[in-house]
Order: structure tokens, then C-alpha cells, then sequence
């Protein structure tokens, strides 16, 4: 085991959170790509990136989020750095939209609950240090329409970042949040021409986002910005300022 400080990205196998994995390790972290389903992507980049490593887990299944800890312990012993980044969303308006549809959004966001209890319990609280960035949204804040689970689930992890901050403030661990606004990956590419049409005009800078400009904003947060903690910083080309 190296002595290299450790940082976990939750969904790091692909768009936003690879760009993370990648800003994280060229600030010199030993960088932990976790994935659901994107193998070949978390592969690829843990090949890419110098001493990276994979973990596979089910956010939404408790006993996966127990053995992706048992896997970081063995790997790494030690978690210095999470980065709660993986989300999930499904799409349509509230009057036809299921119930199975809700538990699915809504699971991912509590497995970021139980995986950072996790994570804070077996290595952060031990060394009396650590950063904790959560990715939530812009939609928490603003609501979007055919996204009310989503935007549900995004406000509370804000809420989460908050509280927790304040129960972690004296133990050396700083919580925030960084809430994305519209950012050129494949969860944005899916949508309708019309809508992005209509996104893009309401952004005042002009472009949607880069993901590598949502990662130099959690680097700082993880590495950096020793005085933020229970703040939500938002990254949006203008469009919502908190
Ligand atoms: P993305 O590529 O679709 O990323 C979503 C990630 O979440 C994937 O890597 C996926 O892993 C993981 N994931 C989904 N369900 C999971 C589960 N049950 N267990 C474990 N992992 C799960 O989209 P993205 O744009 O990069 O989004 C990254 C984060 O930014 C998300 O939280 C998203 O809500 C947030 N965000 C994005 C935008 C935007 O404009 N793109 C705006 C605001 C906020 P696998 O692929 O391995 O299954």
C-alpha cells in the first residue's frame, strides 16, 4: 500500500466523474473509480490514471455498499477523500411516472447516505480528517418539470451536505456540495433539441459546461478551501446563483 492519500468517486466510469478520477489524480491522489455497469470505462481510465484501482457496487443495495468499503480497507486502507458524484434519473412527468421509478432515483441518493455513514465511520472519524463533496444539482434548487423525484432527490443530498457538516464540525471533516448546471455528458445529450435549445438560452455564458470545469471545482473543495464546510457551491454559467 502506498502512502499517497486516497480519494473514492462514486460513478467514475463515466461523463462528470471521470473527469473527477482524472483531476484528482493529477493533484496526486491514489484515485479509487467506483462503477455500477461502466466496466470498460473505469478500466480504461484506472489504466490511465498512475495507481488508480476499480470498486463495483450497487448504490442501492446495501450489502454491495458493505463490500465495496471491505474492498476499499483491502485495497487502500484508507479513504481520505469521497466524492458522492453518482446520480440517477428517469424522465417523465409526474401523472405517468411509476412508483418502481421513484424507489430507483430516490435509492441512489440514500446509498450516498449509507456509503458515506461508511466511509466517515472506518476511516475519517479514525483519523480525524477528510473531505466530503457531493454532487447534486442545479434542479434542486430551480425544480425542473418531469423531474420531481430527481429534484427531490438532489435538494436532499444539499440538505444531507448541511447537516452533516454540522455534525462532522469538529471531527476534521468538511462536507459540501457542488451543484452542477446543464453539462455536456451523455445524461444532457439524451435530451430533446428543443429543450437543449431552450436550456441554452437561459444560460448566461452561453455553453452548456464542461465536465472538467465541474472537477476543478471539487478538487478545490477536496484539496483546498480549508474554511467551506455546509456550502453548496453552485457551477452554472450564470444561471442560478443560491
Ligand atoms: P452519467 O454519466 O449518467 O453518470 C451517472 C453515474 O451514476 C454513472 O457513472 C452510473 O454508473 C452511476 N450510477 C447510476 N446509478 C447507480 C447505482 N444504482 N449504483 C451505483 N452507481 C450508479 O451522468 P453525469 O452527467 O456524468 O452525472 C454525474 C453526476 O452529476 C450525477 O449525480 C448527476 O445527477 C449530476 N449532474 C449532472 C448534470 C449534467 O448536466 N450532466 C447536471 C447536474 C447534475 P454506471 O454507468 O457504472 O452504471
Amino acid at each position: 500500500m502506498s502512502d499517497k492519500k486516497v480519494a473514492l468517486v462514486t460513478g467514475g466510469g463515466t461523463g462528470i466523474g471521470s473527469a473527477i478520477c482524472r483531476a484528482l489524480a493529477a493533484e496526486g491522489f491514489r484515485v479509487a473509480i467506483h462503477y455500477r455497469s461502466s466496466e470498460a470505462g473505469a478500466a480504461a481510465l484506472a489504466k490511465e490514471l498512475d495507481d488508480a484501482f476499480t470498486i463495483q457496487g450497487d448504490l442501492s443495495d446495501a450489502s454491495s455498499i458493505d463490500a465495496m468499503v471491505k474492498t476499499l480497507k483491502a485495497e487502500a486502507g484508507r479513504c481520505d477523500v469521497l466524492v458522492n458524484n453518482a446520480g440517477f434519473n428517469v424522465n417523465a412527468p409526474m401523472m405517468t411516472m411509476k412508483l418502481g421509478d421513484y424507489d430507483a432515483v430516490a435509492a441512489v441518493e440514500r446509498g450516498a447516505w449509507y456509503l458515506t455513514k461508511m466511509i466517515v465511520r472506518r476511516f475519517m472519524f479514525r483519523a480525524e480528517s477528510g473531505r466530503i463533496v457531493n454532487i447534486s444539482s442545479i434542479v434542486g434548487h430551480t425544480g425542473n418539470a418531469g423531474q420531481v423525484p430527481y429534484t427531490m432527490a438532489k435538494a436532499g443530498l444539499d440538505a444531507m451536505t448541511k447537516s452533516m457538516a454540522l455534525e462532522m464540525q469538529d471531527r476534521g471533516v468538511l462536507v459540501n456540495s457542488v451543484a452542477p448546471g446543464f453539462i455536456d455528458t451523455e445524461m444532457t445529450e439524451v435530451l430533446p433539441e428543443e429543450i437543449k435549445e431552450s436550456i441554452l438560452s437561459k444560460i448566461p455564458l452561453g455553453r452548456m459546461g464542461k465536465a472538467e470545469e465541474i472537477a476543478e471545482v471539487v478538487t478545490f473543495l477536496a484539496t483546498k478551501a480549508g474554511y467551506i464546510t455546509g456550502t453548496v457551491l453552485h457551477v452554472n454559467g450564470g444561471m442560478y446563483g443560491g
